[in-house]
């Protein structure tokens, strides 16, 4: 589903012209659809249910790095989503969105002792350990803080994600995770350890995946893991399979999540009775991109049009540090004219006023536009605002969610004076 389509030649997010937003809250503006996201959530939810899970024996937790804000989270809690973090300050989110701590689990390669300490005084469901030293650490501050922390291993299945080389992280030569060869002797590292309480297994082998096969590889060896550290004593209550899973940006047909979550839940219960008298392991999920990425647009107006001998180009207000995909991956986004024009389309670069050659948001686009328009960005809502920068002490966008007919407004543009408030001149 698309909550984003045109009524009356005007392109609306549910039922709210875009026109209305820009005018009421300026430009550029993130639009989020909140039907869109509970859809999307919901995919996750309904698949788990199917295959016969309840919240004990399964859980999704919602990649916060995909899209941090308040409301987000909040309509995601409500949801009973769970969430994976990679910072103490997406911690302090997830808390002021009204979320359970006991449903977060903090990933990530680097954690520092500070935000360690903060999970373990909130109680977070578990630690996703990506090496030795990293254990030996939080060891010693669970211990120093009279707490066990929960623990599972990120393995690395080398399993190739066929996706981008900047977001394919399951192969050997990647920063993340612990080495499958070196997984069984870290495990019994962790057990070793007086307060680290071994719970699960995870990996995330990549993102924007379309295809779900080498999902199910990865849990064929992750499987196989958990059946050799059984057999020694180590017994694992959860299995976390990551996120990943792609959205269309453009002619792309990524797997459907339920079909997904049908196939992965048939071969772990299929394991689960021949090899483990049918007890139970609880199955979690990390997705990010296939929850929010196209529940959102960015919405920009076309400053000025320059028409030129080898190009044409769309400058727009929106610019890199609001949406840093193309820039970083050479990502392709859709691009919409929210007013639709019966005048002949030219081909444009759309780019923004950044200083830099790199600022662009989409190549070579046919678009019938003049100056003033309203351009969306499609696909915006994941890996966008949350990867904004004040590049050019430019002040991040606005944000707004729609729900029907109604728009809040969930984050305030921010003004410039904002942005040096922190700083000082010598004395
Ligand atoms: C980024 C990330 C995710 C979410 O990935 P998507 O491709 O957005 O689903 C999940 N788990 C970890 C550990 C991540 O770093």
């Amino acid at each position: 589903m698309s909550p984003f389509t045109y009524q009356n030649g005007v392109l609306c997010a549910e039922q709210v012209p875009l026109t209305a937003i820009a005018q009421q809250f300026g430009s550029p503006t993130y639009v989020y659809s909140k039907a869109a996201l509970m859809h999307n959530f919901s995919s996750y939810a309904d698949a788990c249910k199917r295959n016969g899970r309840d919240a004990s024996s399964s859980l999704v937790c919602y990649s916060v790095k995909s899209n941090s804000n308040l409301a987000v989270l909040n309509v995601l809690a409500k949801m009973g989503s769970g969430f994976d973090i990679v910072s103490g300050g997406e911690l302090l989110r997830v808390l002021a969105a009204g979320g359970d701590p006991r449903k977060v689990i903090f990933s990530g390669v680097g954690k520092s002792r500070e935000d360690m300490a903060l999970a373990l005084s909130h109680e977070i469901l578990c630690f996703n350990v990506e090496s030795i030293p990293e254990l030996h650490r939080l060891n010693e501050v669970a211990g120093a803080v009279g707490k066990t922390a929960r623990i599972s291993l990120r393995v690395n299945p080398n399993v190739d994600a066929k996706t981008h080389p900047y977001i394919s992280t399951g192969l050997k030569e990647n920063k993340f995770g612990v080495a499958y060869e070196d997984a069984l002797a870290t495990y019994r590292v962790a057990a070793s350890l007086p307060h680290i309480e071994v719970s699960g297994i995870d990996c995330h082998i990549g993102s924007q995946l379309l295809d779900d096969a080498p999902l199910l590889e990865a849990l064929d060896k992750l499987i196989e893991l958990i059946d050799t550290l059984d057999a020694e004593g180590i017994v694992l209550h959860h299995l976390d399979i990551g996120g990943g899973i792609g959205i269309t940006y453009d002619t792309d047909q990524p797997v459907a999540v339920g079909d997904y979550l049908d196939r992965l839940f048939a071969k772990v219960d299929a394991w689960r009775k021949a090899r483990h008298q049918d007890k139970p392991i609880k199955v979690m999920f990390e997705p990010g991109r296939s929850i929010v990425g196209n529940a959102g647009v960015l919405l920009t107006e076309v400053l000025y049009l320059k028409h030129g001998a080898a190009k044409n180009f769309a400058i727009v207000d929106a610019a890199m540090n609001d949406l840093m995909r193309p820039a970083m991956y050479e990502a392709w986004h859709g691009v919409q004219t929210v007013t639709q024009r019966t005048t002949a389309a030219l081909n444009y670069d759309v780019v923004g006023p950044v200083c830099e050659s790199g600022d662009w948001l989409a190549r070579s686009r046919d678009l019938a536009i003049e100056q003033g328009d309203l351009l969306a960005i499609m696909s915006a809502g994941a890996y966008g605002m949350t990867m904004s920068s004040n590049y050019n002490t430019r002040g991040r966008a606005a944000e707004v969610m729609v729900d029907g007919a109604q728009v809040f407004e969930i984050r305030q543009r921010e003004k410039p004076q904002d942005l040096f408030a922190l700083e000082s001149m010598l004395a």
